[in-house]
């Protein structure tokens, strides 16, 4: 690359399958459903990728390119349609990964916490541990966190007592699509818009979060029940969840969740926060009786007594999740309140019932309690401050061995319980840009779900519009209806 191309010697790696299976978690279900036996896409089509290490070289490569040029950006490369790890032909990749800076700060209100845009969850948990504080991180070690914070990430775990990441950000930097280098605060309208739609607007180089004291989790418990039919599965779901409707949705100081699990087991979660009295183990005894009672034995146990123990329960299991390539779909639903009977039967006799956990068996439904303070702080463009309850169906498999028909099966076994789920009243689907599979063919999440209201739908279009004319960040879950 000569000096003009690249004017202040930004780095660049090769634009190559090695590049994309390194930084890629997963391939899209979508994208391996391929027609007359093709090979699956396993490399990027953008032109050149670079490593920039500052807000100024992001800005230099940005002027050097020409006006229109599409720019792509990958953060922890978690995003499920692949959108920025492919990009097109024409684009260039922003490959944020040498942003690594963690900063800890303090003002009247308490601690700070400054990363840059290339920090994981992993990196981020590690150093808020070590200075005693609490965030609400999402479960993937290697998840993006600004790629979470930008499409309006939940912590199934912690959002019900600390809100959205993006509800305790206080300051970010970002690049424009002119090359502009800005500094963003809360009364910036633009800043509002970057915490749910931010991956569609300009380039974030860090932001700032307020970190909560450790104390406010005070840990979690983790009973892992073992099924031998799915009959027992949808059976143990319907009165877990009843339980789940009566004991936990009404009560912000403990969060639950349930997942049932394509390696038959069924997995029930809580967490229990500053606010919670009485005796952790009597609370979690009725699920414990259920199992008993439905002669599931219990396999295995998780008690975790800090929100770090907490934060990090799950990176064994899905640094576990493997594959050559390993292929995954994202599908969420959920309810703005209380969960009717008759959603809660259909989220156990079909979805729980349906989904593709024999052909698919790193497979797993996630069912949870949300609402609480993510519901009660800052509106931001997601879905994910709307709702009280909700389910994530991952479909996740091993491609190796599975042929293009197995493939296909698999995703449309999936597709068809998202259907199904589409035509349920008070049912909303694609909550956000981190709980959406933006690639599903002739299928589209509603703007105004996925940015939670109307008018957060008509703001993020208005401020797209003006802040990126030409579109060059289209590479997003939300390009079917951003542009
Ligand atoms: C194993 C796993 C666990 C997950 N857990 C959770 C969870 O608990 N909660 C939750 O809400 N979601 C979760 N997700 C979804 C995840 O948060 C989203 O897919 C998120 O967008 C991934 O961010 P990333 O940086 O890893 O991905 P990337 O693919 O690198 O980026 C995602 C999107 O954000 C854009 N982007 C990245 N960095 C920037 C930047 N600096 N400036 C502007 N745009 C940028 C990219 O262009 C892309 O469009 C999980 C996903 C996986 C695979």
């Amino acid at each position: 690359m000569d000096h003009e191309d690249n004017p202040i010697e930004v780095e660049t790696v090769e634009a190559n399958a090695a590049w994309f299976s390194e930084r890629i978690w997963a391939i899209s279900g979508n994208k391996v459903v391929t027609k007359d036996g093709a090979a699956i896409p396993r490399t990027t089509l953008a032109k050149t990728i670079y490593r920039p290490r500052s807000a100024q070289e992001i800005a230099a490569v940005i002027k050097s390119l020409p006006k229109s040029m599409p720019i792509a950006c990958v953060c922890g490369g978690h995003e499920s349609a692949n959108a920025s790890a492919y990009a097109s032909t024409e684009a260039i990749i922003l490959d944020l990964v040498h942003l690594k800076s963690i900063e800890f700060s303090n003002d009247s209100e308490g601690m700070l916490v400054t990363l840059g845009a290339g920090v994981c969850f992993r990196e981020l948990v590690e150093a808020v541990k070590a200075n005693h504080g609490a965030l609400p991180v999402g479960t993937g070690q290697g998840v993006g966190a600004v790629g979470y914070i930008v499409n309006g990430g939940l912590s199934g775990y912690f959002s019900r007592r600390l809100g959205l990441l993006g509800q305790r950000a206080t300051r970010m930097t970002v690049v424009m699509a002119t090359g502009e280098i800005r500094v963003l605060t809360p009364s910036d309208p633009l800043f509002t818009a970057m915490l749910g739609a931010g991956s569609a607007l300009a380039v974030v180089v860090d932001v700032t979060l307020r970190v909560a004291p450790q104390n406010v989790v005070r840990g979690g418990e983790q009973r892992v029940m073992a099924f031998e039919t799915r009959a027992q599965a949808v059976a143990y779901s319907h009165r877990a969840l009843r339980l789940m409707k009566e004991r936990i949705l009404p009560d912000e100081t403990v969060s639950m969740e349930l997942v049932v699990a394509g390696t038959k087991v069924l997995v029930a979660t809580f967490v229990f926060y500053d606010g919670f009295k009485g005796s952790i183990a009597d609370f979690v005894k009725p699920w414990e009786d259920l199992a008993a009672e439905m002669k599931l034995p219990v396999v295995a146990e998780g008690h975790w007594a800090s929100w770090y123990e907490t934060a990090a329960a799950l990176w064994p299991v899905i640094a576990g999740q493997k594959g050559d390539p390993l292929v995954s779909m994202y599908h969420a639903m959920g309810t703005r309140g209380m969960p009717d009977d008759a959603t809660l039967a259909f989220v156990c006799d079909t979805v729980v019932a349906e989904a593709p956990l024999d052909e698919a068996a790193m497979s797993i439904v996630e069912i949870r309690a949300l609402g609480g303070a993510a519901m009660s702080g800052r509106k931001l463009p997601t879905g994910n401050c709307h709702h009280a309850f909700f389910l994530d169906m991952v479909t996740i498999y091993d491609a190796k061995g599975k042929s293009a028909e197995e493939r296909m099966v698999i995703a449309d076994l999936t597709k068809r319980v998202v259907d199904k789920a589409r035509a349920v009243g008070g049912l909303s689907i694609d909550l956000s840009g981190t709980h959406s599979q933006p690639d599903d063919p002739d299928r589209s999440a509603v703007a105004a779900v996925i940015f939670g209201t109307e008018d957060m739908a008509a703001m993020v279009k208005a401020t797209k519009k003006q802040v990126d004319p030409h579109n060059r960040f289209r590479f997003h879950p939300f390009a079917k209806f951003v542009s």
